[in-house]
């Protein structure tokens, strides 16, 4: 649910060594210019969505690429990556962070909904207060707030993306034995998120379903259903 496929080392090689393995991607964008070239990843894949998003990272490099992303939110089913971010570095720039943010939530309000890839890192409390009243789907991603915000968030419906970096952490762990089971899908944030010193690759995302069958107590492939029921579901909604 959360992969930046353009973003890979040699992403044509990457796309299509997920179409060999019928691995299901959102392929989330960092900027709106970059949509164009990263639906060129998914053709011929029906299992390779790409996700329209302006990262809240560079918002404030790219805040004039709003108007891009109006123009093209009516052809893109999904959103992503966008949220806020207020850890170290990119605080400096909430302001214009939440203005993006904003910006797009209405947009999406206004367009009927989509399906979100939300980035909350030390900022979760803000994210969830923006969702209130925005039509859509909002997917939380790699999920670091506190077990109260986590509460707030199950509470609003949010759904939320996990994967090898986040479950690799007590924390993390921790924090998805709260969410219920059928609200989780699975991501690798490759190839910014790393395992074992390694970038992630978007199939490895069998690592998490590996580690969510062990804090569900149940199979790997009984979790394997689980998912694909829920990813049904959040697509179907
Ligand atoms: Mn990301």
């Amino acid at each position: 649910m959360h992969c930046h496929l353009d973003l890979y080392p040699e992403p044509f090689k990457v796309a299509e060594e997920c179409k060999r393995r019928g691995t299901y991607v959102l392929s989330v964008t960092t900027t709106p210019k970059a949509w164009e070239g990263t639906c060129r990843l998914s053709k011929d894949s029906q299992r390779i969505r790409t996700a329209l998003g302006l990262h809240p990272q560079i918002a404030h490099q790219r805040y004039q690429e709003l108007e891009l992303f109006d123009a093209l939110l009516p052809e893109a089913k999904y959103v992503g990556e966008i949220g806020l971010d207020g850890g170290s570095g990119f605080k400096n720039h909430w302001d214009v962070q939440l203005k993006v943010f904003r910006h797009i939530l209405n947009a999406v309000n206004h367009a009927g909904g989509r399906i979100m890839s939300i980035h909350s890192r030390a900022s979760a409390a803000a994210v969830l207060d923006e969702l209130k009243g925005i039509d859509g789907t909002p997917v939380l991603h790699w999920f670091t707030g506190t077990k109260s915000q986590l509460k707030r968030a199950i509470d609003i419906g949010c759904w939320f993306s996990v994967g090898p970096a986040m479950l690799n952490t007590k924390k993390g762990v921790e924090l998805v034995s709260i969410i219920p089971r059928d609200r989780i899908l699975t991501e690798t944030d490759g190839p910014f998120a790393k395992h074992r010193g390694n970038m992630l690759m978007p199939w490895e995302s069998d690592i998490a379903v590996n580690i969510l069958s062990e804090i569900w107590n149940q199979s790997i492939e009984q979790t394997h259903a689980d998912l694909r029921d829920n990813f049904r579901s959040i697509t179907s909604g």
